[in-house]
């Protein structure tokens, strides 16, 4: 319970924060868990209370929270060069370096790099890049963008207009132009007596028949998660990807991979799209990519559209785009050392050995008749809460269930999140098997208690 105390440290965050993204009942009946420290995939509050970190974060402390190479490399880099920006034809050698580092280990032969400060930026970074360029090649009606329902983006004005998310409509959004898509989760929009198969096929149905009726000459790109991750973990409906690529390309749009959750490591492989066998015209990367230890993002353009977009640069003699902060050579440094620990340092490879353990325990809690479906790919899981699971009723949404049972986790240690009617599990990277462990035991405990309450 909060602790109300005028100079609790509850009540300061109560009365001096716009909370973002926050159950506001439940923060203002519970306090906020105010974060001291951490280590390994655990953090402290100011009442010295632990919590395994099932969400890692917000998806990117895969490297947990106390990474010894990571903060030396931090620390080494700010005595070295504490800040410089990338503007002006100058940028530090750090931020040379991972250029280079994320061409090579990208999809592509060649490409160019982009630097923002988040994953939000990085996608809007790229929606002017593909205006820009289509303007150059003397196509400025281009300039639509297609996305899907549930499908996250981010928050600044054009990411949250990609964002398929309802809540955007207070803000005005999403601005005119921005087309969503079906969301490919057979399990809630398949129709009663459809396949997989053909539910897939009517959303590449879907596609063409909407850039048939926009016109393909005024669609800029396509930008997709090859996993969902905050419209609340969903992978595609098999052969999704396999299906809406050659409609793409038979009409010449770009394709945007958005592997800001995906990227480095999370599905499995460095790629979301390498799981999910297709080549994008152009990756977003960010959280994964500092292990979560700066704020930064990325735009890797692979050959095709780093060529085209240089050529476009080069007709105006400068792309005229950037952030104070673009390839910070302190982020740029930390992500070259993520960059390592993640691929060489056994993170990833306990990413693809813990999978079918962490399957395995969603799987069981699955079985509670209150679990209508579980999903994920790699080290992202949900569980999806149902009244009925036979009809795969959902909840009534006043009962706030997936709230309720990711307060019910937080009282047993636990932190783990609610989106929609799904609880997510996105463990770090570093997780051991007795810790992954602990995290179902504690989430079994948590559901319980609230399906026992709701029943
Ligand atoms: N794209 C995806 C797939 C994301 O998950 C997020 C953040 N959750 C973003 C973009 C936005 O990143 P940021 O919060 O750093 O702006």
């Amino acid at each position: 319970m909060a602790d109300t105390a005028p100079n609790s440290w509850e009540s300061r965050a109560d009365t001096y924060s716009l909370y973002g993204f926050t159950d506001l009942p439940s923060v203002h009946a519970r306090g906020a868990v105010v974060v001291t420290h951490g280590k390994g995939p655990y953090i402290y509050d100011t009442h010295g209370r632990e919590y395994l970190d099932a969400n890692s974060g917000l998806w990117n402390m895969v490297a947990g929270f106390d990474h010894p190479g990571l903060t030396e490399t931090a620390k080494a880099q700010y005595d070295r060069l504490p800040g410089y920006h990338a503007f002006f034809g100058r940028m530090s050698d750090q931020t040379v370096m991972l250029s280079e580092k994320l061409v090579e280990v990208s999809p592509f032969e060649k490409g160019r790099v982009f630097y923002t400060n988040s994953g939000s930026e990085a996608n809007d970074t790229m929606v002017k890049i593909l205006w820009f360029l289509h303007a150059a090649e003397g196509k400025p009606q281009r300039r639509k963008i297609l996305t899907r329902w549930n499908g996250y983006h981010g928050v600044t004005a054009v990411s949250a207009s990609m964002t398929g998310k309802p809540y955007n409509s207070v803000f005005g959004l999403p601005l005119p132009g921005f087309i969503h898509l079906g969301c490919p989760h057979y399990w809630r929009f398949g129709q009663p007596g459809e396949t997989e198969a053909q539910f897939t096929a009517r959303l590449a149905a879907e596609l063409e028949a909407t850039i048939i009726k926009e016109g393909p000459d005024t669609i800029a790109g396509f930008f997709a998660e090859p996993v969902m991750g905050a419209g609340g973990v969903i992978p595609p409906s098999s052969g999704y990807f396999h299906a809406v690529v050659p409609i793409l390309r038979k009409y010449g749009i770009p394709i945007i991979s958005d592997e800001v959750i995906c990227g480095f490591g999370r599905t499995g492989n460095t790629w979301g799209c390498e799981t999910y066998d297709f080549v994008p015209d152009a990756i977003i990367s960010s959280k994964n990519l500092t292990a979560g230890y700066f704020p930064m993002g990325a735009v890797i353009l692979g050959d095709e559209l780093a060529r085209r977009v240089q050529a476009a640069a080069e007709a105006i003699e400068e792309f005229p785009h950037g952030f104070t902060a673009s390839g910070h050579p302190v982020g740029c440094a930390i992500a070259l050392k993520a960059i390592d620990v993640v691929m060489n340092e056994g993170l990833a490879q306990n990413v693809r050995e813990l999978t079918p353990h962490f399957e395995a325990g969603l799987a069981r809690l699955a079985e509670h008749p209150n679990i209508g479906e579980w999903r994920g790919k790699g080290f992202m899981g949900a569980l999806e809460a149902v009244r009925d699971k036979a009809t795969r009723t959902p909840f009534d949404g006043s009962l706030s269930v997936s709230e309720r049972i990711a307060n019910a986790c937080t009282d047993t240690g636990l932190i783990c999140r609610p989106l929609g009617q799904s609880i997510v599990l996105c463990p770090p990277f570093i997780i051991t098997r007795e810790q992954m462990d602990e995290m179902f035991e504690k989430l079994e405990t948590a559901l319980k208690r609230v399906f026992d309450e709701v029943a």
